[in-house]
């Protein structure tokens, strides 16, 4: 029982802690696919869910990280990626990656023999993880854990390079993820690949530029968050519009 419970604790321990896009960013992706779906798909999500929105279920991936039995999906999150490197080129990691457990998620919810509950679960999962690809520190560096070892200060408060992208630029923001989704829809997108491994290149991308452009120790403010918050809503809007064309395309 005891090694049980250490194996469990210890797989538990993702290299992500708890820091994910915050709530709100997470939460403005739910609604802005959902303002791009379809009747039929809206239909068919509404059942999946027994009603409850995108918005509303897009966190709980996050939710149950404490929970033991979800110890197993924590790798779903993310993919470290050398900055050298592409994610073709990497030795996959055997219990899951972002990509692998997207891939997964689309399998489920496409397979008309998926009973209900299996249906519910990759959905809440996929609403989540399609925000997770788009945040650029979710495929950074193993070393620092995705930034998460680059200490910051933002705004004297310390944090790190992982959570200022997850949430501290967006809470500053301080909107509702409704105004959020809304202040959003005026973006243009034009990319509609709905290949997570091409979403995970470009966050890739972006990366490489957030890592370059700030060092341990650094003091975060409005200099920063003027320079890169245009990022931040662009992705969060891409991450919406792909999330409603793949539910369109396979419910
Ligand atoms: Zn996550």
């Amino acid at each position: 029982m005891f090694n049980k419970l250490l194996v469990i604790l210890i797989f538990n321990t993702s290299v992500y802690g708890n820091d994910i896009w915050g709530k709100n960013g997470h939460r403005a992706i739910g609604e802005i696919a959902t303002q791009n779906l379809t009747q039929q798909t809206l239909k068919v999500v509404n059942k999946i869910l027994d009603g409850q929105s995108l918005a509303l279920v897009s966190t709980w991936a996050d939710e149950m990280k404490s929970n033991s039995e979800f110890g197993k999906y924590s790798s779903w999150h993310y993919v470290n990626i050398p900055l050298d490197k592409e994610y073709k080129q990497i030795e996959k990691n055997p219990k899951g990656d972002i990509i692998q457990a997207i891939n997964k998620c689309i399998e489920v919810l496409e397979d008309k023999n998926s009973p209900k509950i299996a249906k519910s679960f990759h959905l809440k999962y996929l609403v989540h993880l399609v925000g997770d690809a788009h945040q650029p520190l979710h495929t950074g560096r193993y070393e620092d854990k995705g930034g998460n070892d680059i200490k910051l200060k933002f705004f004297g408060r310390p944090t790190n390079l992982h959570k200022v992208w997850d949430s501290d630029m967006i809470d500053d923001y301080k909107m509702s993820y409704t105004e959020l989704a809304e202040s959003l829809t005026m973006l243009q997108q034009t990319s509609k690949s709905l290949n997570p491994e091409d979403w995970v290149f470009e966050s890739h991308q972006e990366v490489k530029k957030i890592y370059s452009e700030v060092k341990d120790g650094d003091y975060i403010s409005y200099d920063y968050i003027n320079k890169n918050f245009s990022l931040i809503e662009l992705k969060l809007y891409k991450a919406g519009i792909r999330l409603a064309t793949i539910l369109n395309e396979i419910l």
